[in-house]
């Protein structure tokens, strides 16, 4: 099987001697259309230290990703906590998948709060990712794509899963003013949804021509916050962002941090406490936000996506690495 393989540090290779999923009881294997490149994925390869203990290669990545299902296994034993759904139901269907795998069982699962399961594991890390032509999926991760509606598209559903599940956190928006700090993938989207929840967004964002491009949604856009909002988010990951985060949130208000570039860092308090306001770590999302997710797909502009040859990705990796992209998420599509 032909996929790009994470070899090094810096280093994608296109490889064509790749072992294909062979799906076990309960699961199938997709063929996918198309998967997108994500923030995570980049820190890995550059290596950044704050993702060098997550991703160390040799690894198959890609998690944001949709295809048709190929082939199923056997149908899984039945348990207490599972129904025998038979695979082989699933084969020809267009699908979103949940790359997120969760144990179900936990008191975390149960309470619905699947993002936060302490056994799980996702696909493309874990698990080998959908940067291939095939990539292998438990049945509960499969969420069935309209007919009409073109499969790549399901590959947006988990970044907007993200998005969503930072601004349903959040707590109401609606007619709120909202500050993103970084307008990135993620800081577009998270402005996306906070504006379809009603809130009054703006995005600060330091390159030109991602400004420009988010102004062309009607989002408003700045080098820097310079107003406090009721709600802010910070998508980048940084010191500098996430204390700019705290310190342009209302008397009161709430930030939201999702961005993951360094893990240590160091941050005033004072402005925290003296100020009442709320600090919320925002972490991926829960089975039931991917679902929500799952029927926005269709919604964002298209203009918005760059679709390239898997072949190239190797290439697309170097330029994304190499700075910021006017595109808010690049999709990297295996030739059929
Ligand atoms: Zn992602
Ligand atoms: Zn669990």
């Amino acid at each position: 099987m032909r996929g790009l393989m994470f070899s090094d540090y810096q280093l994608m290779e296109l490889r064509d001697d790749l072992p294909a999923p062979r799906p076990g009881p309960g699961e199938v294997a997709v063929d996918v259309a198309a998967c997108g490149i994500c923030g995570s994925d980049l820190e890995g390869y550059l290596g950044s230290p704050g993702m060098r203990a997550r991703r160390k290669p040799p690894l198959l990545l890609g998690h944001e990703f949709a295809g048709t299902v190929a082939e199923a296994g056997a149908a899984a034993p039945v348990t207490r906590n599972a129904d025998a759904e038979d695979p082989a139901g699933w084969v020809g269907k267009p699908v979103a998948v949940n790359p997120l795998v969760t144990c179900g069982v936990c008191a975390q699962c149960k309470s619905g709060a699947t993002n936060l399961c302490p056994e799980r594991s996702l696909i493309g890390l874990n698990r080998p990712g959908a940067f291939a032509e095939r990539v292998g999926a438990p049945l509960s991760q499969l969420h069935e794509l309209p007919g009409d509606l073109p499969v790549w598209r399901g590959a947006l559903a988990e970044p907007i899963a993200v998005a969503l599940h930072a601004t349903e956190l959040a707590g109401p928006v609606l007619e709120r003013d909202v500050l993103v700090i970084g307008g990135g993938s993620i800081g577009f989207l998270v402005a996306w949804t906070a504006r379809r929840a009603g809130g009054r967004v703006t995005v600060a964002e330091i390159d030109a021509g991602r400004r420009r491009q988010l102004e062309s949604y009607g989002f408003r856009a700045a080098p820097e916050p310079t107003e406090q909002a009721h709600v802010t988010f910070d998508t980048v990951g940084i010191d500098a962002t996430r204390r700019s985060s705290i310190e342009h949130a209302t008397p009161g208000g709430t930030a939201v941090l999702l961005g993951l570039h360094d893990n240590e860092g160091s941050l005033a308090f004072y402005p925290i406490i003296h100020n009442e306001r709320r600090v919320a770590g925002s972490f991926a999302y829960t089975a039931t936000d991917f679902g929500r997710a799952v029927r926005l797909v269709g919604d964002l502009p298209g203009k918005l996506v760059a679709r390239h040859p898997l072949e190239e990705g190797a290439k697309w990796f170097e330029a994304l690495a190499g700075g910021p992209f006017t595109h808010a998420k690049l999709l990297l599509e295996p030739a059929s």
